[in-house]
């Protein structure tokens, strides 16, 4: 499917998904999510096994959304590929996952996943596809706010 596409999908899912709620989600029931392609490609912590590897030095943004996460006292998890997400996604124990991938993964979680709820956050990726990506964490933390305080 076509970028562009991949982009409307998200676009419009946020919108919906996304808008202003009349009750915050429990924040133990709140997922981020997002796709081992963040982590600083010469780090050599196994963080997929154990985010508790990832030693916070700073090289990539893994420590910053480890942070924002605990802030905030939502879950965190990484993953290597589509169907070790839709596993996290389907626990029981979330009811909304902020998703951090490239715009194609986005797009298919969202509809592999519908009912339940996806915010969804494209990486940015200054290096080429699936190394050395990044995130807008300010993006992670409007979309927290928004899920748990309805701001
Ligand atoms: S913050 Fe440092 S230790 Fe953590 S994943 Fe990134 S490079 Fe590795």
């Amino acid at each position: 499917m076509g970028d562009r596409v991949n982009k409307l999908i998200i676009g419009v899912n946020n919108l919906i998904r996304g808008r202003r709620r009349k009750k915050p989600i429990p924040h133990d029931k709140v997922l981020v999510l997002f796709s081992h392609c963040l982590q600083y490609s010469k780090c050599p912590q196994k963080i997929v096994n154990d985010l508790a590897e990832c030693k916070r030095c700073g090289k990539c943004v893994v420590k910053d959304i480890l942070e924002i996460s605990e802030r905030y006292g939502v879950k965190c998890a990484v993953a290597s590929g589509g169907e070790m997400a839709l596993q996290k996604v389907y626990s029981s124990d979330v009811s909304t996952t902020i998703a951090i991938a490239c715009e194609k993964e986005l797009s298919g979680g969202i509809k592999s996943i519908f009912p339940k709820r996806i915010l969804a956050l494209p990486n940015t990726r200054p290096y080429g596809p699936c190394k050395d990506c990044c995130v807008d964490t300010t993006g992670v933390e409007k979309l927290l706010k928004r899920i748990l305080y309805c701001t």
